[in-house]
């Protein structure tokens, strides 16, 4: 051999023992095909108690009727708001669906800040946040004078017994103001506007952002039934037949379904999965004890995962000889869209080299690689356990068909699905994998979930008119 092959080789070599070493040191964050197979069963068994009547009040996984009956028919037009709270931004649109030969959908957005404090504050200042965010938008729009539609996307759960009507069960993510869990986010936000008294607003829906998403998607593909969002949180919606939803009357037809899978394992069904990482970000949590499964997968914990993954490996000399310095050690320093740089093919390594130099750990090539790894592992385990749950829902929208096959269409948004470089790809192919008789077309949500919640909005406003003619 020529010396730049033996070199060549050389690294391979020290590459895959490197690898061989963190795989087995984070074996528990490795599943096989079984476990996956495994979780699936165990979340089709956590979404039947969540429909069942007598399961459902103590079911974890809340499977919420949403009173969302049908994909828009393309007869839907008029003008617009659609509010979005709750994801990586704060954003109100305007949505115009026009009707000449065709259905077209034009749109304008702007987002806002919803600073911390205000998240964490008291409800009725983030509520007056909200209407004088509209009213910024409406005053810009020139439509302050009008009385249009708003549809409210709102990215938590919600029961809801009536479209228009959400009560918030729980605060998730970044969020945690007092006096909302439990109240009426349509009653405050109303009341936050009369309040105001320099505009008037008509809030027809509220709407999950998974809701929205298959909304949107359901526009472009009418065989769209399933919306997931993998993001700063994750969450699922199907359409299920109304006669095994207990919690509403009526047995004709179809009704979307807000999963809110987040929440699965917080009853301890996940507890021989969970790491002593997950323990740990759990204990540092806004809510600690709820939306386990969402701590495991989302983009909110993420890179606060191979964070704590990094410092333990440093502390026990596997990493940056055993160098462990105050920003390593700090909370929120290693963040998801690092773990979409680290992951790169080709800059992947001198991303890695770029932000560990950061965090002062002065890397060598090795622990860029190690590192490299770790955010793999982390990443992958991810998209797994996605394709576990989701692939529950197919083979239940298989079975309600009573199909050997499964063809349909999944509407997904979420900034971790759509920035990271291989999550897509790795989820589509596991899912695959897991449930060989389906075909399932994912379907990026590409106008996010604001198109979506104006059409569940023109819907309803369709049949509110015709109701009043
Ligand atoms: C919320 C869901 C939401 C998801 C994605 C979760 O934390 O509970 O309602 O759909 O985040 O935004
Ligand atoms: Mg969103």
């Amino acid at each position: 051999m020529i010396a730049a092959q033996l070199l060549a080789y050389y690294f391979t070599e020290l590459k895959d023992d490197q690898i061989k070493k963190i795989d087995k040191y984070l074996y528990a964050m490795r599943f096989s095909d079984e476990t996956l197979l495994d979780i699936m069963n165990r979340f089709k068994r956590e979404m039947e108690n969540g429909l069942g009547k007598d399961t459902n009040p103590t079911a974890t996984v809340k499977m919420l009727p949403t009173f969302v009956r049908s994909i828009p028919d393309g007869s839907e037009k008029g003008d617009f708001i659609a509010l979005d709270l709750g994801g990586s931004n704060f954003r109100i649109l305007r949505v115009k669906v026009s009707h000449e030969k065709r259905q077209t959908v034009q749109m304008e957005s702007q987002i806002y800040d919803t600073p911390e404090d205000i998240m964490h504050g008291s409800g009725t200042r983030l509520f007056d946040h909200v209407a004088e965010c509209l009213g910024d938008f409406m005053e810009k729009q020139k439509i302050k004078d009008k009385k249009l539609p708003v549809g409210f996307t709102f990215s938590f759960p919600c029961a809801q017994t009536k479209l228009d009507e959400g009560i918030l069960l729980t605060w998730t993510k970044r969020f945690k103001a007092s006096g909302v869990e439990g109240a009426d986010v349509v009653k405050l936000l109303n009341k936050a506007i009369k309040k105001r008294g320099d505009y008037d607003a008509d809030i027809m829906a509220v709407v999950n952002d998974t809701v929205g998403t298959m909304m949107t998607c359901g526009f472009d593909d009418q065989r769209c039934e399933v919306g997931i969002i993998i993001g700063t949180g994750t969450n699922a919606c199907y359409m299920e037949e109304l006669r095994h939803i207990d919690l509403v009357e009526g047995d004709e037809g179809r009704m979307c379904i807000n999963t809110e899978w987040g929440a699965f394992g917080d009853d301890g069904m996940l507890e021989d999965i969970r790491t002593e990482f997950d323990r740990e970000i759990d204990r540092g949590s806004l809510n600690p004890g709820k939306q386990l499964f969402e701590k495991m997968v989302s983009g909110m914990y993420m890179g606060e995962l191979v964070r704590l993954i990094l410092v333990k490996m440093a502390k026990e000399g596997m990493l940056f000889e055993g160098r462990i310095t105050p920003e390593l050690l700090t909370k929120g320093k290693f963040e998801t869209k690092h773990v979409s740089a680290i992951e790169k093919t080709k800059e992947g390594l001198s991303k890695a080299k770029e932000i560990l130099t950061r965090l002062g750990v002065e890397p060598s090539h090795e622990d860029c690689v190690a590192v490299q790894h770790v955010c793999a592992v982390v990443s992958f385990r991810s998209a797994n356990l996605i394709a576990a749950t989701l692939g529950a829902i197919l083979l239940r929208l298989k079975d309600n068909k009573g199909s050997p096959r499964l063809r349909t269409t999944v509407g997904v948004d979420g900034s971790l699905y759509k920035m990271h470089p291989h999550y897509a790809r790795r989820l589509h192919k596991t899912v695959r994998r897991l449930v060989p008789e389906s075909d399932v077309r994912f379907l990026l949500s590409e106008s996010g979930s604001g198109k979506g919640a104006a059409m569940v909005t023109a819907v309803a406003y369709r049949l509110a008119e015709q109701s009043r003619q």
